[in-house]
């Protein structure tokens, strides 16, 4: 076991200690939010047959070169096409079809002259444009060709992916399992929100700061709480391990008199490491914990409310966009000036919380206030944290920072 690693070194060790899970497959109708397990092929070409962009009317080019607004050229309309209809009745020199946006371009037509140009009569239509071949025609496989890769496995299933995959008809969607995370949270002194404070107590926020975060990766969040007993919380830990594909602790892992994950920890499980030269969040453990022939990693998170969001946010994050089978791990990271100057330790990267917005060409950076690791207001504030490298010890107004941006998802 090493002590104190730095946060690369932390997250590096995490990620060789975590595996992929295994996938399943799924109705279509439950993919939104899941990771693609497979690369989807196409098996058909999208659109998967010529059609019309535009309400209008199917022609022939060649009738209409020298159609203008001042010269128009007469069409006989002889068949109208919806979207759905098939036709097979060709367009005739001089004749032309109606036809709406989606439906299939008859035999014979080469374009399409938008309803907009055109003088409509009882059975005819006078063409007020000219047209060029091709024009107003979206061709079969324009966008998706047959064949062609078109989702890759590790993608999120998002918006655009969910209506691919209805278009290319996948109803079977292989994807990977969700982790399981039990949030197991640890303090004598915590109260749930709505029942009564005696003196000394506070309300619990890391229940729902973590159940927040879980979910928003993409992952199940289970809730347990113990007091601050080790028998208590050996007792959670072992049975949390026979459900959990991961258990995420808060509190009780520092230096305090009585922090029972430390102890049960450090006692009974494989722990990699102790402390992370950072801040917030020195005290963070990671442990593989057997249970049932497996082996469950569990974090062990500091208990102060922004320590714990932010150590979330670099270590156990990653972590379960890893289980998930995610291509990206990291997130975005931009360059911002700062709004004021910033002092920062010595020996530790420090996470600064900042609300990072568009600036000229660029990015600015202002800090949500007074740094402390117990004001989660500022993190309410914030939308990225700026990380300063452990040898910076104090950045000027308008020096450039790097900027993890929080509330963007990962791309490749
Ligand atoms: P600990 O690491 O257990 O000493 O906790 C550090 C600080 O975080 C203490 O001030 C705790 O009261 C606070 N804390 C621990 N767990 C929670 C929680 N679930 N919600 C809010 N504050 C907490
Ligand atoms: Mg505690």
């Amino acid at each position: 076991m090493r002590q104190m690693v730095t946060p690369d070194e932390a997250l590096q060790i995490i990620l060789e200690n975590i595996q992929t899970l295994t996938a399943r497959t799924i109705p279509h109708a439950d993919a939104l939010g899941q990771t693609l397990a497979r690369d989807i092929r196409s098996e058909l070409d999208l659109p998967p047959f010529d059609n019309s962009a535009m309400d209008g009317y199917a022609l022939r080019a060649a009738d209409v070169q020298a159609a203008s607004e001042n010269s128009p050229v007469t069409l006989r309309v002889v068949q109208t096409i919806a979207a759905g209809d098939f036709s097979q009745v060709e367009v005739t020199p001089g004749a032309c079809a109606k036809i709406m946006t989606g439906a299939p371009i008859p035999p014979g037509a080469d374009a399409v002259i938008m309803r907009e140009d055109t003088h409509e009569n009882a059975e005819s239509v006078a063409i007020l444009a000219s047209a060029r071949p091709g024009q107003n025609i979206r061709r079969a496989g324009d966008d998706v060709r047959r064949g062609e890769t078109v989702l890759r496995a590790g993608s999120v299933v998002r918006a655009a992916e969910w209506g691919m995959l209805a278009s290319l008809n996948q109803a079977q969607v292989e994807v990977f399992s969700r982790p399981r995370v039990t949030i197991l949270t640890t303090g004598d002194e915590l109260v749930s929100p709505g029942e009564p404070l005696k003196p000394g107590q506070i309300r619990d926020s890391n229940s729902f700061t973590l159940s927040a975060l879980v979910q928003a990766a993409g992952a199940e969040a289970g809730l347990m709480h113990v007091g601050d007993d080790t028998g208590e919380f050996e007792k959670a830990l072992r049975e949390a391990a026979l459900c959990s594909d991961a258990i995420v602790t808060s509190g009780g892992v520092s230096m305090g008199d009585f922090d029972p994950v430390r102890d049960v920890l450090l006692a009974q499980a494989t722990v990699h490491f102790w402390k992370i030269a950072m801040k917030p969040g020195k005290p963070v453990m990671f442990a593989g914990w057997k249970s049932d022939g497996r082996t469950v990693p569990v974090f062990g998170l500091p208990g102060n409310p922004v320590s714990v969001m932010v150590t979330f946010e670099q270590f156990v994050r990653p972590a379960l966009l890893k289980m998930l089978g995610r291509r990206a791990l990291r997130r975005v990271e931009v360059t911002a000036k700062l709004d004021a100057p910033l002092k920062s330790p010595a020996g530790k990267v420090e996470f600064v919380r900042a609300l990072v917005a568009p600036d000229g060409d660029g990015w600015k950076a202002n800090l949500t206030g007074d740094q402390g690791s117990g004001r989660l207001s500022t993190m309410t504030r914030a939308n990225a944290l700026l990380v300063v490298c452990a040898d910076t010890t104090r950045l000027e107004s308008g020096q450039k920072v790097v900027a993890q941006m929080t509330d963007w998802p990962e791309i490749e």
